[in-house]
């Protein structure tokens, strides 16, 4: 499901902040209560923004919990934010999800990251070239296109998690444009965004370019992401000139 109109407007994506989280990630910091994420993006005066806490294989559905914990964190603020209680989902191999359908579906938004090679259990492609973790990539995104269970990818086609090689952007310079084109129009036809990760802009600009330039010629859906884990990254808004110096 698309959570807003589309744009290629920058200031107007930075709105918006659907890659949060908050305390219950481990990676992230104490700060990162919910009541105090909330009055930090009406501080900032985002519109809309999602809490995506990470749900690991040995915490199996675990985020559908925490997220009757975050509501009830924040059931009496009053706030003009659009808040969205979802999380950051894995499909650690082709076909293969950490949660299962009825966690899914429970959450306000699914973002689903398909490349988080650095965990001990994610699947590797039997072929360790740059062509090979491509394929593998695009295999695991179209399974998780088809099983319907997903709103946008986060960080998608990013490399920076891959080990194997000494320069890790050889994987992102080895997908050509259709492989990209074609996945991004897939998944568009069926209401599914794609997300402009701060991190991952920063980590391999000259992949996100092209990345941006094939999604607006598609004419998919970027959702923006800071992928905060510090209350100081909640309001994408100071980071839109970086951001427009680096994807145009
Ligand atoms: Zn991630
Ligand atoms: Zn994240």
């Amino acid at each position: 499901m698309f959570l807003h109109e589309k744009t290629y407007d920058i200031d107007e994506l930075a709105r918006h902040n659907l890659h949060i989280h908050t305390r219950f990630s481990g990676c992230a910091k104490p700060e990162m209560k919910a009541r105090d994420i909330v009055l930090t993006a009406e501080k900032a005066g985002l519109e809309m923004i999602a809490m995506t806490d990470h749900n690991y294989i040995d915490r199996q559905n675990a985020v559908a919990q925490q997220r009757y914990d975050i509501l009830r964190e924040i059931a009496d603020m009053d706030t003009k934010v659009k808040v969205y209680v979802g999380a950051e989902l894995s499909a650690y191999g082709i076909g293969k999800f950490a949660d299962d359908i009825a966690c899914d579906k429970s959450l306000d938004y699914r973002l689903y990251t398909t490349n988080h090679f650095h965990l001990k259990y994610w699947e590797h492609p039997e072929n360790k070239t740059p062509r090979g973790y491509v394929e593998h990539m695009l295999a695991i995104i179209d399974g998780v296109i088809e099983s319907g269970r997903v709103d946008c990818f986060a960080h998608p086609f990013m490399s920076g998690y891959i080990h194997a090689f000494d320069d890790f952007k050889d994987v992102t310079r080895a997908y050509t444009d259709n492989d990209l084109g074609d996945i991004m129009a897939k998944a568009n036809s069926r209401e599914i965004a794609w997300e402009i990760n701060l991190p991952a802009v920063r980590k391999d600009p000259d992949f996100h370019r092209r990345y941006f330039n094939i999604g607006r010629e598609v004419g998919v859906t970027f959702n923006m992401g800071t992928d905060a884990h510090l209350l100081c990254n909640v309001d994408p808004k100071q980071f839109a000139e970086e951001l427009k110096k680096a994807l145009y």
